[in-house]
């Protein structure tokens, strides 16, 4: 179904795999790097440089390449500043300096803080089908892996300082080393390297008074600073590609010094580069900031979003272009343009040849793990939260979203249930009053007085034919029609009045549906009030 050859040069992931395996040469397994310090929660601008990676990685898999995605935790960074809605304000603060491996759980869950925000975000990637080996970068130093490399930079210090002081407003200190300390003693980074042996051997001395001299191949407490430590793993990793975000991809920023590094000090061509632009929140209120913690997460976008919806804004945008997330009702084009996206690939209905293999191709890289036999059920996102609130009822709700899908495959039933938790979430924290709808338990004294004699009269015979008949929803169109004629009424007026009753707004879903989906059990129960 899938014309490879046509798609294989219209994606922007199609095209970086392409130029990996041109620049890289023939190779046995291709690495894919991409990491970050967990500070604090990882949030959805993070994972744009997980996802990129993903995407590049699934279209190398594409071309029959063997794929290596490493991740890396960068949890020996030093703990740099606590984030504002944590609890535990006072602990935490005593810890900064520390390697965040080494910080707390102020939620008390984990073995420490970089593993809390670890987990959480591991966790939340379970539906994404992201292929991905963690690295935790504390057991690395720790155990001295990187001692021969870090060698190599102490012995080119002089040739590194060079080419990070063009950069700089102020040039490094002559008697400058690339290497940070945790004190033994307090476990801080407040030291100072004193002394270098030109081989494996460091002297350091910290504020809480501590000092000594250390084998780097047998203690491990040291590690480069990120300007270092970036170009070192790619040549120990030997990554061929790895993305960056905007912040990095300045000119003399880190990647550009690193590249620089890994060529010139560890003597390996730099990975191709990637550059990821941000993403605008819309509908949260606030902006969303890392040091006051208001982020919002994988997790949080998990919660309004399908997996295969979420892997479709990035598919489908290319990565050096900011876009805005909607957690407003914007929110409900994105579906419809995902929905869009899903026909064209199994109806083939757009006629642009050139436009059809791209929609297609970013269909195949949006689903995650196994790809739906045949079109799956699109149920609209507003009529799945105008089914939850009439029904209150999640299997209920299931099974109307279902009625009228021939033949649902296990891929709709899930889609059907987890369309169902999004709109329940995205009802209870981002929706506003417009998208609510409570249903009556009688029609308020209020309405009652504003509806005229023609409309509640109109209601009263629906009331009396719902009792003694039952109605399709189409027939319920053709009862409508009846009354709205013997009552004189004109039907807007007739609609009207009926939401009025049922929901005390002027407007609701589509009537005859949500009459089914209220149930006409309950409908009676309202309208009755108006004898
Ligand atoms: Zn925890
Ligand atoms: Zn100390």
């Amino acid at each position: 179904m899938e014309d490879k050859k046509n798609a294989g040069l219209i994606h922007w992931a199609d095209q970086v795999a392409d130029q990996i395996i041109t620049e890289k040469g023939d190779k046995k397994q291709y690495v894919c790097a991409s990491g970050i310090t967990p500070s604090g929660t990882v949030h959805i601008g993070n994972f744009r440089e997980m996802i990129t990676t993903d995407l590049i990685v699934k279209a190398l898999e594409d071309r029959g390449k063997k794929v290596r995605f490493i991740y890396s935790w960068d949890d020996y960074d030093r703990f740099r500043k606590v984030p504002k809605n944590l609890p535990e304000q006072d602990r935490l603060k005593q810890f900064l300096g520390h390697p965040v491996s080494s910080v707390p759980d102020p939620y008390g869950c984990h073995k420490s803080y970089a593993e809390h925000f670890e987990k959480q975000l591991e966790e939340s990637l379970k539906d994404l089908d992201l292929n991905i080996e963690f690295i935790r970068q504390n057991e690395k130093f720790k155990s001295c892996t990187y001692a021969e490399n870090i060698r190599t930079a102490l012995k080119a210090r002089a040739r590194i300082k060079k080419i990070l002081d063009k950069f700089r407003k102020e040039a490094h200190p002559e008697d400058w080393i690339p290497l940070e300390v945790y004190c033994e003693k307090c476990g801080t980074d407040f030291t100072k390297v004193t002394g270098y042996d030109e081989e494996y051997e460091i002297s350091y001395e910290c504020r809480c008074g501590n000092k000594n001299k250390i084998d780097f191949r047998k203690v491990g407490i040291v590690k480069p600073p990120w300007r270092v430590d970036w170009p070192m793993r790619w040549d120990v990793e030997n990554v061929d590609f790895e993305p960056g975000g905007k912040e990095h991809s300045s000119a003399g920023g880190s990647r550009d010094t690193a590249k620089v590094i890994v060529k010139h000090i560890f003597q390996t061509e730099p990975p191709i580069y990637k550059m990821y632009d941000y993403i605008i929140l819309k509908g949260i209120g606030g902006k969303m900031s890392g040091s006051l913690g208001n982020v919002i997460s994988v997790q949080d976008v998990l919660d309004v979003y399908l997996p295969e919806i979420l892997r479709f804004l990035f598919a489908g945008t290319k990565p050096n272009k900011e876009f805005a997330l909607a957690f407003d009702d914007e929110l409900f084009k994105v579906y419809d343009d995902f929905y869009k996206t899903e026909r064209a690939y199994f109806l083939e209905d757009e006629k642009n040849p050139k436009k059809l293999a791209h929609l297609k191709r970013v269909y195949r890289l949006s689903i995650p793990f196994v790809m739906p036999k045949k079109l799956p059920i699109q149920p609209a996102f507003r009529t799945v939260c105008d089914t939850l609130q009439a029904t209150q009822d999640k299997g209920r709700t299931k099974e109307i979203i279902l009625a009228d899908f021939k033949d649902p495959l296990p891929f709709d039933n899930i889609r059907a249930e987890k369309i169902i938790e999004c709109a329940d979430s995205w009802l209870s924290r981002y929706a506003t009053e417009q998208f609510k709808i409570k249903i009556n338990d009688k029609v308020p004294k209020k309405v009652i007085s504003e509806l005229s004699d023609a409309q509640v009269k109109a209601l009263k015979s629906v009331k009396d034919n719902l009792k003694s008949n039952t109605y399709s929803a189409d027939d319920l169109f053709g009862m409508f029609k009846e009354t709205v004629t013997e009552e004189n009424l004109e039907m807007k007026d007739f609609f009207k009045g009926f939401y009025l009753a049922l929901i005390g707004k002027e407007r609701g879903p589509r009537l005859t549906g949500f009459i089914k989906a209220i149930g006409e059990k309950k409908v009676i129960e309202i309208l009755e009030s108006l004898d």
